[in-house]
């Protein structure tokens, strides 16, 4: 047999590319946001979270929500995630200005936390260089997000790190988004409405100032593939996100509507926004499953 034939015979028939495509599958609904299950809101959701929509789904308990999960939106989410890893612990490290919590990968080991209650300034540190623990001096580390909520808010999320930099004052959040290419020339313009929200629910919750975007073009090439936005902290929008949580949380408890259902206008058809909500105005209706009762500009729901 020629060295030709082997080579041939040697390829394998099994593929990992169908194992992968049978095996990422889940769809699971998820339950509406419950006081009772101590239920926060996720700052990445919150732009196109609709009130109205929680609070009816939470009166006739209605699972609206699905954990949907293919194999394609499992490899788009790794994908993501591996991007961020590589932000937190390849590069940004090297350019020594991220700072956060730091587990060692030989013993485990967390540097960086707090001693008190002390500012996040004041404990967050840059990547260490060896391990404090004397017996495993390891110098590999791993970079681990810090969880932040508002119990009265209701409202938390993990921000993707902390940087200081010349040139801006303080601390500031680092927020990181892959996207495809068509969202890529969008992010040229300007970080998305959605992720300035998320943002302000994160400078709220730490009390930080600005906010670093780095958008990660997954379709791009080397450093050009990298969009980078710097937002200030608006008090007025943290302000606009308090009085909707509250809506939302007040409506939950007593059913009372909120005319003002989204946080961020939602564009119709014809690119009007949204005053006043019925199901027959509001641009999700048609997918929405609860906006028979929704309608009609109801303020109060009876059940
Ligand atoms: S119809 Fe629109 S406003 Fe009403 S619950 Fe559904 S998404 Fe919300
Ligand atoms: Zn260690």
């Amino acid at each position: 047999m020629s060295l030709g034939d082997l080579v041939k015979k040697a390829v394998p028939t099994t593929s990992i590319k169908s194992m992968i495509s049978k095996k990422f599958i889940e769809d699971r609904p998820l339950p509406p946001l419950r006081l009772e299950d101590d239920a926060y809101v996720r700052s990445s959701g919150l732009g196109y979270l609709c009130a109205r929509e929680e609070i009816i789904c939470n009166a006739l308990n209605i699972d609206h929500r699905r954990n949907k999960f293919t194999s394609d939106s499992m490899l788009t989410l790794v994908h993501g995630t591996a991007l961020h890893w590589a932000i937190q612990n390849k590069i940004l490290p090297e350019l020594n200005i991220l700072l956060g919590q730091w587990s060692c990968l030989e013993c485990g080991l967390k540097h960086g936390l707090p001693t008190g209650t002390q500012a996040l300034e004041d404990f967050l540190i840059k990547r260490p260089a060896k391990c404090n623990n004397t017996k495993c001096n390891s110098t590999e580390f791993q970079y681990c997000e810090l969880h932040f909520k508002d119990p009265d808010y209701r409202i938390g999320g993990h921000p993707d790190g902390f940087l200081k930099m010349d040139g801006l004052e303080g601390l500031g959040l680092l927020e990181v988004k892959s996207v495809n290419q068509e969202n890529a020339i969008k992010a040229l313009a300007g970080p998305f409405e959605e992720h300035i929200i998320q943002a302000h629910v994160y400078m709220w919750l730490t009390r930080v100032n600005w906010t670093k975007f780095i958008y990660w073009d997954k379709a791009g090439r080397g450093v050009s593939s990298i969009i980078e936005h710097t937002v200030n902290k608006d008090q007025k929008i943290i302000d606009e996100i308090k009085l909707f949580l509250k809506s939302l949380w007040d409506g939950i408890e007593t059913k009372q509507l909120p005319t003002k259902p989204f946080l961020l206008d939602q564009k119709n058809e014809n690119k009007a926004k949204i005053k006043v909500i019925d199901a027959s105005n509001c641009p999700k209706a048609k997918k929405c499953i609860v906006s028979d009762i929704c309608g009609k500009n109801k303020t109060f729901l009876e059940v």
